[in-house]
């Protein structure tokens, strides 16, 4: 099996800091290992994804001195990939419409008998008022679909109970707590801190745990190089894995580059954009230092 990490930027702003980090880690530890870096665009919010910030990507990328294979994978290309997934999983009752908005959820995750609202990867945990409400046959295509996570665990566990062991993923680089090695999961976990996400958005018919998971593999990649923002997020992916048949790929999550004051750095945050850098005349080794590489 060839080595293979990539990176997978969304086209929805310039390339910053923390991205350029991201890409030379997954970059350089490919090479390190004699295998391969491939590119993604992540493209499936097409209400934010641009062409020149596609453009600008390969651009800071390749002045960096990063290369990677000719045949860039793009999720616009691939929502066919997606549909058969998610008809998969209807089938197999795994999924269930939601019509609540942020408002519904909100209210709902803050009655007074659940006490304070409980946080996921994706936002408030869905408190899953559409779940178990009735399914027609054929898989809504306008409403968002959430996965039902217990009844997921159940699938790969064979069990109901709270403790039973769903997976279990290697991490080589550190979780946000530090978390390293083999980080195991169980059911109560998985309902407890991640809950029903969404697995098809309305605008997209995708999201973005699906689509990851769809395209990693479809790619081969063996080692998924990301920041420790998404490491709660790698829980559901790799439940998704499990549930869609594929391999799990080994996990290095890293550090995040912060600006000043502490804060992530976001897209918007134009300030710390490759592009600013080079303007000013950085040369790619100052931009390696400045991340610490
Ligand atoms: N498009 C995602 C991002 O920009 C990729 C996340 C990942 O590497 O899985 O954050
Ligand atoms: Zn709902």
């Amino acid at each position: 099996m060839i080595f293979k990490t990539r990176f997978a930027p969304s086209p929805t702003g310039p390339l910053h800091l923390g991205h350029a980090y991201s890409a030379m880690l997954a970059h350089d530890l490919a090479r390190s290992e004699d295998g391969q870096f491939l590119l993604r665009i992540e493209d499936i919010d097409q209400s934010r994804s641009r062409p020149h910030w596609e453009e600008q990507i390969y651009d800071d990328l390749r002045w960096l001195g990063l290369r990677w294979p000719e045949s860039v994978m793009r999720q616009s290309d691939r929502l066919a990939v997606y549909d058969r997934a998610l008809d998969d999983l209807w089938a197999r009752g795994l999924l269930y419409p939601c019509t609540c908005n942020r408002k519904d959820i909100a209210a709902a995750a803050s009655a007074p008998q659940e006490g304070a609202p409980l946080h996921g990867p994706d936002g408030i945990i869905y408190p899953g008022t559409c779940r178990g409400k009735r399914r027609d046959t054929q898989r809504p295509t306008d409403i968002p679909l959430r996965l039902d996570m217990a009844a997921a665990g159940r699938v790969l566990t064979g069990s109901a109970q709270p403790g039973a062991k769903v997976g279990s993923f290697h991490e080589s680089g550190a979780g946000p707590n530090g978390e390293t090695g083999t980080i195991p999961f169980s059911l109560g976990e998985l309902t407890d801190t991640i809950g029903d996400v969404v697995l098809s958005r309305r605008d997209m018919g995708t999201s973005y745990h699906l689509s990851v998971v769809l395209d990693d593999a479809a790619q081969g990649i063996t080692h998924v190089v990301r920041g420790q923002d998404l490491f709660e997020a790698t829980h559901i992916h790799v439940v998704l894995r499990a549930l869609l048949g594929l391999p799990t790929p080994q996990y290095l999550h890293h550090r995040l580059i912060r600006d000043d004051v502490g804060k992530r750095l976001a897209k918007r945050d134009d300030a710390r954009a490759i592009s600013k850098y080079r303007a000013e005349g950085a040369s790619p080794a100052d931009i390696r230092a400045m991340v610490g590489l």
